[in-house]
């Protein structure tokens, strides 16, 4: 298995990057201790630095780290240890204070009003950043103005802060110290620059054009795109892309979509998109010809090798990359078995069920299982949710070649992955694609 040893890796490098601060401090440091909770403040405040820093990294745009931990994984960290930083800065800010009066003068204007209003907006920005993270969509803030917000926020955070480091200077007094804290911080937002302006600017390169836009049921269309003058993309059934529609790659409306077509129908692309606010709802109008932009491809929703049997859930437009992995199961005869649950409001609205229909009826290996919420009395399919009951029903038996895929609503994704938790299915056999990363 190549997972975990990618994964470990990953975890030790990180701890490693986040303590690095205080490996450098304590190397070649001649000065004389100064107490306990000084030094476990400045410590803190070391570590939530190095931690905000780090945040750069996981930004969901680095498609190794995507496709080890996937998106939602990386993104739910993300923002859990956004939250971990705040409380070290608050905490060395806190502890220093009570523990000298001088470093409370930090934030006094009176005493020094340029470092104090420095100060106070590092820690305004920081309750920013959690505020519009945390409460971006019942405070109304459009998705774009919030990304573009939320980086000029961290820089400043970073830029600010090392300046303080520089200027207080313990622990950091030597040149070589001096370099490898504005080095550090310089990667960081070196990986800002890349993913928002190095990745787009060589994206002009590697233009594509919409080639045909097909309506789909249940308010979706799909999208035909293909490579213009260049080779097109490799990706793995599954997988998902950020997308840009227009002349410029720069735009701010990027948004991710799962590839619904075969990974063996390149160099075409297709992706399939449910309309349901201000830039999925405009896809129908898009014009045959309109030029795109393609970043990825990312995420870790795919079958490995030692897949021998599939247990697929999808709720919705969450069809999508099973639709991909199913396709590519057809082109390439790789026929194990899979048991498809699929679930819909109702059967007019259910997006790709005539193909999927048509792929069970015609290959002996997929059982798809229809579920509509609400049908007409004479619909032959299952009713209602998804519910434990009804996966008791419908699923294989559990066994060690199982792997188990599942995208769709939240509170579906919730209740399966909790099912199948209950019946001890170990995560790493479990894949989950959520289209929600508010
Ligand atoms: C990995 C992944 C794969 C996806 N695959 C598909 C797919 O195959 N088909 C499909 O129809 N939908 C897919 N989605 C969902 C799709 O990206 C969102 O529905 C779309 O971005 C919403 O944009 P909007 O402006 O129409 O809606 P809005 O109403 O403006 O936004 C709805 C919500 O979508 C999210 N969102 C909005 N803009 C962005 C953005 N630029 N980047 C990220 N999230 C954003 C925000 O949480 C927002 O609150 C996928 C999402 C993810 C994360």
């Amino acid at each position: 298995m190549k997972l975990p040893g990618h994964l470990t890796l990953l975890k030790l490098s990180y701890l490693l990057l986040a303590g690095l601060p205080l490996l450098v401090a304590a190397l070649a440091h001649n000065r004389a201790g100064r107490g306990l909770w000084i030094e476990l403040g400045v410590g803190l405040g070391f570590v939530g630095f190095s931690v905000l820093a780090l945040q750069f990294a996981l930004t969901g745009k680095f498609r190794h780290l995507s496709v080890v931990l996937g998106l939602d994984a990386l993104l739910h960290f993300h923002r859990q240890i956004g939250l971990v930083a705040f409380g070290l800065i608050l905490a060395h800010v806190g502890i220093l204070s009570a523990a000298d009066s001088n470093y409370a003068a930090f934030l006094d204007p009176r005493v020094d009003w340029m470092r104090a209003l420095a100060l106070w907006v590092v820690l305004g920005a920081l309750i920013l950043l959690i505020v519009t993270t945390y409460w971006r969509i019942p405070l109304g803030i459009p998705y774009e103005w919030w990304r573009i917000g939320h980086g000029m926020l961290a820089l400043a955070v970073l830029s600010i802060g090392l300046a303080h480091i520089l200027r207080v200077g313990w622990y950091v007094d030597e040149p070589w110290k001096q370099s490898i804290w504005i080095a550090g911080t310089l990667c960081a937002v070196g990986l800002l620059v890349y993913a928002r302006v190095w990745k787009p600017y060589r994206a002009r390169r590697r233009r594509w054009t919409v080639n045909a836009v097909r309506p789909e049921k249940g308010d979706a269309w799909t999208l035909e795109l293909v490579p213009d003058g260049h080779e097109g993309m490799r990706f793995r059934a599954g997988q998902f892309v950020w997308l840009v529609l227009g002349d410029s790659p720069f735009s701010q409306h990027q948004h991710p979509f799962s590839i619904s077509s075969s990974e063996h129908r390149t160099p075409e692309l297709e992706i399939t998109v449910k309309a349901l606010g201000d830039f999925t709802s405009r896809i129908g109008e898009v014009e045959v010809g309109t030029h795109a932009y393609i970043d990825g491809p990312y995420g870790s929703f795919v079958l490995d090798d030692a897949t021998e049997e599939v247990v697929c859930v999808a709720g919705g437009v969450g069809i999508t990359p099973i639709m991909s992995i199913l396709r590519t199961m057809r082109d390439s005869g790789r026929e194990i078995p899979v048991t498809l649950v699929y679930g819909f409001p109702a059967p007019d609205q259910a997006i790709l069920l005539k193909e999927l229909e048509e792929l069970a009826h015609e290959t002996g290996w997929l059982d798809l299982v229809r579920l509509a919420e609400y049908a007409e009395p004479d619909w032959t399919g299952e009713r209602g949710l998804v519910t434990p009951e009804f996966l008791d029903r419908h699923l294989p038996p559990e066994a060690p070649g199982l792997r188990y895929f599942i995208c769709g609503p939240d509170p579906m994704m919730d209740g399966v992955e909790s099912y199948l938790s209950s019946k001890g299915v170990p995560l790493e056999r479990v894949r989950s694609e959520r289209f929600n990363i508010a």
